[in-house]
């Protein structure tokens, strides 16, 4: 048996980033960044107008007040998207678009809400300081700065920041394809009625949304029986992907014949068993390209083991080698021990009260307890024969939040 975090390495050591692949820029929501993306022009490319107003000297109206306007002689309209050759003398303004180019000669906008427009003319009733107002050219980006980083994660500002570049093509890393298969003579497609003694199939269920949910693309290749025949020819068929994930017939009873099967059709063993609860029978290995995980059938124990040990490797193949969850301090509310010889993965959910977090486990920390994991929003790790007092101050992995 493995510790978790040994597990986690040898899994990470085997993982090895895809190739990239070129998609319209408009396709790379999700995606991650296989190229460094330099900017070839500066943003914005010119000075302009940051203020819908009026171009003007700064010195012109220096000491104006409401008390003490100036007044200046408006000599054209410069609306955003146009320009114009005219250059502003002494005395005299441009009223001007936000966003307009900044006409020759004029240092400074004076917004419209500190004027007063008079046929030609405008009372300008506050002064401005040379540059106020003004956008600069490459002031938010620089010709030939680097913008966005390879492994960087396309969100909304990403991709707007795509477009800002021109970057209509850009180049993601491709996205694993993951096979899952559901294990059991028990289980049962949802849909149909139930007879004694089965239960319909959750885990190829939550494991593909798992997949969905890193950035991998998900297939499930539907529920085997546990027969050797029809296991195998499922294997067999799941091989092709970059990853197959098997739940359910992992441990060590008669009808547990997923890792027999996997070593028959060629799956090298990395580790089977891990010391951690739930999860302990976990299988990983490796044919060819294909990474294998035969996960347990208990649905907690399959999701944990998909959070520590696939997600990592599916984050790595992309490009991605932050696979750690985002962690908080807080305080857990009750006593908790683990008396066995495994790290516990304790369901909590986190609260904030006070200006302070706190944590509570969920009642039954069971295997086979879903609506923890449904109820829970973070992870706290209790190491073997250790104990959390009531109160103490613990780290917490959150489930849904990723930076
Ligand atoms: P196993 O690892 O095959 O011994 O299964 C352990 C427990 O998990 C059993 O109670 C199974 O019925 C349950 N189980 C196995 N596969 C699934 C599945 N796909 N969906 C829901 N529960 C499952
Ligand atoms: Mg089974």
């Amino acid at each position: 048996m493995i510790s978790l975090k040994e597990a986690r390495k040898k899994v990470l050591s085997v993982a090895s980033i895809l190739n990239p692949e070129e998609v319209k820029f408009t396709f790379s929501l999700g995606r991650i960044l296989a190229e460094d993306i330099y900017s070839s022009f500066d943003i914005p490319e010119f000075n302009r107008a940051a203020m819908d107003g009026y171009a003007v000297i700064s010195k012109d109206v220096t000491n104006t007040s409401f008390q003490n306007p100036v007044t200046l002689k408006i000599i054209a309209d410069l609306p955003a998207g146009k320009t114009t050759k005219i250059k502003i003398g002494n005395g005299c303004c441009i009223r001007i678009m936000t966003g307009a180019p900044m006409p020759g000669g004029a240092d400074a906008v004076v917004m419209f809400e500190d004027t007063k427009e008079i046929k030609n003319y405008v009372r300008i009733l506050r002064s401005v300081n040379a540059q106020e107002n003004v956008a600069f050219a490459g002031e938010d980006v620089k010709k030939g700065e680097l913008i966005l980083k390879k492994g960087s994660f396309i969100r909304a500002p990403q991709l707007a920041m795509l477009a800002a570049l021109n970057r209509t093509k850009v180049k993601v890393t491709r996205r694993p394809r993951v096979a899952v298969i559901s294990t059991g003579d028990e289980i049962v497609e949802p849909g149909v009625k139930l007879k004694t003694g089965q239960i319909y199939d959750s885990n190829s269920y939550g494991l593909c949304s798992q997949v969905l949910e890193c950035g991998g693309k998900s297939y499930r290749l539907g529920i085997a029986k546990d027969n050797e025949k029809i296991l195998s020819k499922k294997i067999l068929e799941g091989l092709k992907f970059d990853i197959l994930l098997l739940s359910g017939g992992v441990s060590e009873g008669v009808y547990d014949i997923v890792v027999n099967v996997l070593k028959d059709a060629g799956v090298k063993m990395l580790f089977w068993k891990v010391a951690v609860k739930p999860g302990k029978p976990t299988f990983f290995g490796k044919r060819d390209k294909t990474l294998v995980f035969g996960l347990p059938g208990y649905p907690v124990s399959s999701m944990l083991n998909f959070e520590n040990l696939v997600r990592p490797a599916i984050l790595k193949m992309l490009g991605r080698n932050d696979w750690q969850r985002f962690k908080v301090r807080a305080n857990f509310e009750e006593l908790i021990r683990n008396n066995g010889d495994r790290t516990n993965l304790i369901r909590v959910k986190l609260t904030g009260e006070n200006e302070r977090y706190c944590v509570i486990p969920f009642p039954s920390q069971k295997s086979g307890i879903l609506k923890s994991l449904v109820w829970a929003n973070g992870i706290v790790v209790l190491p073997a024969r250790k104990e959390i007092k009531k109160g103490e101050e613990v780290l917490v992995e959150l489930l849904n939040v990723e930076f």
